[in-house]
């Protein structure tokens, strides 16, 4: 099995690449046009009606011309869909400065080629980053995606799916992501996110003036900056969370969050401001990047639907019957722990969460053998799995060997 991954980086352009690109966008609309005279949509007709055509567009090569046609019959098959779905159409134009191609290029010392025509090649100078990426000999460059300030190289490599032997569920909160099964469970400290994102809401509001363009300048350098520090962190908890699923070969299992987002709405009790920032923080976030790094690792990934996800948090993982909240928190000894009236015993609020998905993500993967879930249960015993607490700032960072993982 391939898979594919990218790198990104901003460049400088100059007056050459700026041609060169509109060059390539003329194309692209020329070949929209065509296809909407003739009523095509299919990259073979488009070819042969267009090819011809492109040849007057002599200053770039030849090799772009499929790309133009390719790119053409994207937004025309898009504008198709619509149709048929019953949305109002424009006719369709590309409007960006966007050149995506698989051909021509050359990757050389770190140096990046993108021929321009006349034997003539625009070079990029990749950065340290990009660079380190892309010279791991195991690994194939498809394709560019060139814009007028950043070009983004994608590459593959063949992996063999690992044979997983267990799940892991993974219950993403507000200040913890916890992961596990009936065996182990990790949770990491994520609150640093929430405090990075107290602090840049209270710089954002000591700024008083009305001045709506000062105002949109605040919020996207703020904003930026606060994405970027909260990635970080995410980063290395993403990493470490593939690390150990490559190690015990487990299925990743991720609830449907739209069930949990209903929690946070209007109405459910809950302050203004805590609601303000569970919607903020990015949810999507860690579960983007741990889908990423899974695929490229050749990890499954299992999704809950809304109906699965619901209950995991209140059911007991070993009975099924609901739990009870202590309701007077005298002593600390069972605090954010869960009474089950039935097994007698205590349950750790945030290991039920994943103790449930793992349990349910185990009879999704194998509805066949469905007694697979009632096989883990009986194992549970009276021994509750290992917690193991992780202060995710503590983690070593992702920096280089970040795209093999
Ligand atoms: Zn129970």
């Amino acid at each position: 099995m391939r898979v594919i991954k990218s790198v990104k980086q901003s460049y400088i352009p100059d007056q050459k690449i700026f041609n060169f690109l509109e060059t390539f966008r003329c194309m692209v609309n020329r070949c929209i046009e065509i296809g909407l005279q003739n009523n095509i949509h299919t990259l073979k007709k488009l070819s042969a009606m267009s090819y011809r055509e492109l040849a007057k567009y002599n200053e770039i090569p030849s090799c772009y011309k499929i790309c133009a046609i390719s790119k053409a019959v994207g937004i025309l098959s898009n504008r198709n869909q619509s149709i048929k779905r019953g949305i109002r159409t424009k006719n369709p134009y590309l409007k960006r400065l966007i050149l995506i191609s698989y051909y021509g290029f050359k990757f050389d010392g770190g140096i990046f080629k993108i021929p321009i025509g006349n034997r003539k090649y625009f070079e990029i100078l990749l950065n340290y980053h990009s660079k380190n990426v892309l010279s791991d000999n195991s690994l194939k460059i498809n394709s560019f995606t060139l814009t007028l300030d950043s070009i983004s190289i994608a590459y593959s490599r063949e992996i063999t799916p690992i044979k997983c032997i267990e799940t892991m569920g993974i219950d993403r909160n507000l200040r913890n992501i916890t992961v596990g099964n009936f065996n182990q469970v990790i949770q990491y400290d994520i609150s640093k996110t929430v405090k990075i994102a107290e602090t840049t809401k209270s710089i954002i509001s000591s700024f008083k003036r009305h001045d709506f363009r000062i105002r949109t300048k605040l919020y996207t350098k703020y904003g930026t900056r606060r994405k970027n520090r909260t990635n970080q962190l995410l980063h290395k908890v993403s990493k470490d969370i593939i690390q150990r699923a490559t190690r015990n070969r487990d299925v990743l299992v991720f609830e449907d969050i739209r069930y949990i987002k209903r929690l946070y709405q209007k109405g459910n009790r809950q302050g203004k401001k805590y609601r303000g920032t569970m919607n903020n923080w990015s949810f999507s976030e860690i579960k983007r990047q741990i889908e990423y790094k899974a695929r490229w690792n050749g990890i499954p990934v299992v999704q809950l639907s809304k109906k699965e996800t619901r209950g995991t948090s209140i059911l007991c993982p070993k009975c099924g019957k609901r739990l009870q909240e202590q309701r007077t928190l005298i002593s600390s000894e069972h605090y954010r722990e869960l009474w089950c009236e039935f097994c007698k015993r205590w349950f750790d609020r945030d290991v039920v969460a994943v103790m449930n998905q793992s349990l349910r993500g185990l009879s999704k993967l194998d509805s066949s053998k469905g007694d697979a879930g009632e096989a883990m249960k009986g194992n549970l015993g009276n021994a509750m799995p290992v917690i193991l607490r992780v202060d995710a700032s503590k983690l070593p960072s992702s920096d280089l060997i970040d795209h093999l993982l």
